[in-house]
């Protein structure tokens, strides 16, 4: 009989997956013989024997892999069959070029769920259980390999019940990092606010009788800590506001199931699935009207940020009947990281949690909860973290070691080598130290991980970031070359790589505020972007939203009605008239003073900011003249038009002027039609929701308009569509419907976020086909 012997190197997510016992398995039942091992680029499988059984494993291999694995390529060797019998599981091999990792955290899986509601189950009842298709990963590890030593589980011993499903490859816990059960594994208790222990016989029937007694709890979670209420009690969840001082922020909410989320939320069917998805996403869906959700849980908006539970601690919350919905929003005050640590936590918490519920399996990476949305029929992510990292983002073309650190805002950095980036998790504002150190914290860790030395540091064009100043200094440190990247460019670009695209893009770039190569305040963009020019780091502005003032700067994105005085100013309408200050709800003397400023440029920067507008009509038509949250208004503006249908003509005008593309001069997108039609329509009379419809279709109208004068100009024929305003669904819709009408392809946002979350992707790919070009 001929025995065939063959070598495979598995990449991909490969490792902490359970794939070695399933490739065990699988050579067992296919009666071969070999060996695996994990090796830092992956797994390496040889395996000997009958040349059909040889070629039927192989099928299998690729086709039958546990559920947390994804292979991204297997390459075949032919070796000298060795006579070898057995299989065998080898030891891991430190040292050498690391391109796979860490897995992603993963949701409590179905197996493990059932044994903790099973009263006959050693693991009854227990909020650690875990095997390798499911629990933490990334959130635990130290260092790779990811091997138990290296992760916060190393100083819980394994008891000889847990030892034995670890060594057993038949078993579900077989080299299950995490292992661990009520007798060897980590516990849970109560804490009171002044940090002495409750003492109570279950700690979690404690709290639940806390929560549902209307007290705010800390909840230490998988990536952080979360703060937790009754969602259903009105007067928790102000108090829990109060204490936070955040009063308009949509706060998540944890039901049980997906019955549960039913019955809160009206699911369409890619919805239900997101909620089901392993990272157990927060999804933004359509609240219903009886869901019984406290109001103050997502004031002035038709959705809910709606989640499962993902960890055993918080089914057991569930377990109670009388646990209907629970807030569970990151732990930290305002936009600072979010509290891991039991200490950390006591210290930053004591004022607004009345009790935690803590744990001693220690959180190494802070994550939070990712968000996603159904947008445009498709799903988009909001915000990514909590089982989305590290999992490698593909880049379309092969990149040097770089760092690209983002933007300033929801920042996120992404270290890139080869085809592939790794962004961080959503780090929160880059705006002081504590933040600066989170994002040194993470960025050291992720290196670490991929053994990722950067050679080169990509940053966003403004001065004035925290996160370019902090490049500067760390690319002088190391003698690396500095990359800046304009910011609606890293946008445009960022939505290109993700899908695979080189040449010529219409790019629109309709977002909040980035700084332009003139020195302004860009955000209303059509770009030119390529990446396989001579000069992929150059692209051109064809058209831009036309610059009004902001008086104020950023006094005027936390005050809309301020950025809609600089607006009416700017389209000719006198704000001084009755009718104006009635609808920008100021006081004659504040709209004088803004209107002075103004006129003498003081302290008073210009912005083509799509965002702005946007904040600018919810200003005039909803009253919001202060926000309590970044896009706050723009947000209820989207919400105000939730229910009015799609078509509704062309809506608010706004005219392209003075462009000359041969000569590169931009078009200007003028607003001031737009401004008298709206308020031709609220003198009428007209219902706010559908002049908040109009205004969106005005909006999509015009960008429609502006691609179809830059393809006449230039020929092209594809559009991205980016930036912070795209996770406006109506928006989105409009754009893309209306632009395919036109024969355009169209190319949204899927794995990156079309926000600021995604600059650093963009980054990367601009720098990694600048320095092809350069080299
Ligand atoms: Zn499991
Ligand atoms: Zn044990």
């Amino acid at each position: 009989m001929l025995l065939l012997r063959e070598r495979y190197e598995v990449r991909g997510v490969v490792q902490g997956v359970g794939f070695r016992p399933f490739v065990y398995r699988l050579a067992l039942e296919e009666g071969l013989a070999g060996f695996i091992g994990n090796d830092t680029g992956g797994v390496t499988i040889e395996i000997e024997g009958p040349e059909e059984r040889v070629e039927a494993f192989r099928c299998r291999l690729e086709s039958e892999g546990p559920p947390l694995a994804r292979i991204d390529s297997v390459a075949v060797r032919s070796m000298h069959a060795t006579g070898e019998a057995g299989f065998r599981i080898v030891a891991s091999a430190a040292g050498g070029h690391v391109s796979t990792g860490i897995p992603a955290d993963a949701a409590t899986c179905a197996d493990c769920l059932r044994e903790l509601l099973d009263p006959s189950d050693r693991r009854y009842r227990y909020p650690f259980l875990n095997c390798t298709n499911c629990g933490p990963r990334y959130t635990i590890t130290r260092s790779i390999p990811y091997d138990r030593p290296q992760t916060s589980m190393a100083r819980f011993t394994m008891c000889a019940a847990c030892q034995a499903e670890y060594d057993d490859p038949t078993n579900r816990r077989f080299h299950a990092q995490p292992n661990a059960c009520p007798v060897c594994g980590p516990r849970v208790w109560l804490v009171a606010a002044d940090g002495t222990e409750i003492p109570s016989g279950d700690p979690v029937t404690a709290a639940i009788d806390r929560l549902m007694a209307g007290a705010i709890l800390a909840i230490k979670g998988i990536g952080g800590f979360h703060l937790s209420v009754d969602a259903t009690n009105e007067a928790a969840v102000m108090r829990l506001r109060e204490r936070k001082h955040r009063y308009g922020k949509p706060l998540a909410v944890m039901v049980r199931d997906l019955d549960a989320a039913r019955a809160v939320c009206e699911l369409k069917g890619e919805e239900e699935a997101l909620l089901l998805t392993v990272p157990r996403p927060i999804v933004l869906a359509r609240r219903r009207a009886d869901c019984g959700i406290a109001d103050s849980v997502a004031p002035g908006i038709p959705w809910l940020g709606v989640f499962l539970p993902y960890a055993p601690l918080q089914h057991l919350l569930f377990t109670d009947v009388r646990v209907k919905a629970l807030v569970m929003t990151s732990a930290n005050l305002s936009e600072e990281p979010i509290a891991i640590d039991n200490d950390e936590a006591l210290a930053r918490l004591e004022h607004i949690a009345d009790a935690f519920l803590m744990h001693d399996r220690e959180i190494l990476q802070r994550c939070d909860d990712s968000v996603m949305a159904l947008v445009d029929g498709a799903p988009q992510l909001i915000r990514r973290a909590r089982g989305f990292v590290p999992l490698a983002v593909p880049l379309p073309f092969d990149v040097p070691p770089l760092l690209a650190v983002g933007g300033h805002l929801k920042n996120v950095f992404a270290l890139a080598r080869g085809r592939f980036a790794y962004q961080s998790q959503h780090l929160g504002d880059l705006e002081n130290v504590t933040g600066l150190d989170f994002f040194r914290e993470a960025l050291a860790h992720l290196m670490h991980t991929f053994e990722i030395e950067p050679e080169a540091v990509v940053h966003d064009m403004h001065p004035g970031y925290l996160s370019t100043s902090w490049a500067k200094e760390w690319a002088a440190e190391r003698n690396l070359p500095l990359i800046a990247v304009q910011h609606h460019h890293a946008h445009i670009a960022a939505c290109m790589a993700e899908h695979g695209i080189a040449g010529p893009t219409i790019g629109l770039s309709l977002d909040g505020t980035g700084y332009g190569t003139d020195g302004r305040i860009w955000g209303g963009e059509v770009l030119i972007c390529r990446f396989d020019g001579p000069d992929p780091g150059h692209f051109e502005r064809f058209a831009h939203l036309d610059y009004v003032p902001m008086p104020g700067g950023e006094a005027a994105i936390r005050e809309p009605w301020r950025m809609a005085l600089g607006a009416l100013h700017a389209a000719g309408l006198d704000v001084e008239s009755p009718e104006v200050i009635a609808l920008l709800g100021a006081k004659p003397q504040e709209v004088r003073v803004l209107k002075r400023m103004i006129e003498r440029e003081l302290n008073t920067p210009l912005t083509s900011s799509c965002g702005r507008l946007f904040d600018a009509v919810a200003a005039v038509v909803l009253g919001r003249g202060v926000v309590d949250y970044e896009a706050q208004a723009a947000i209820e503006l989207e919400a105000c038009a939730v229910d009015e249908p799609d078509d509704l003509g062309s809506g608010y005008p706004l005219e392209m002027q003075d462009g000359n593309w041969p000569a590169r001069v931009p078009a200007r997108i003028s607003p001031s039609l737009l401004w008298r039609g709206l308020l031709e329509d609220l003198r009428a009379g007209v219902g706010k929701s559908r002049i908040a419809g109009r205004f969106h279709s005005g909006i999509a109208a015009t960008f429609i308009g502006a691609a179809k004068l830059t393809r006449e100009n230039t020929g092209i024929e594809k559009v991205a569509l980016s930036g912070g305003c795209l996770h406006n669904r109506r928006l989105a819709r409009l754009l893309r419907a209306g632009l395919e009408d036109e024969g355009f392809q169209v190319f949204e946002h899927r794995s990156v976020s079309p926000g600021d979350g995604g600059l650093s992707y963009g980054q990367a790919a601009v720098a990694a086909a600048i320095l092809a070009a350069r080299s």
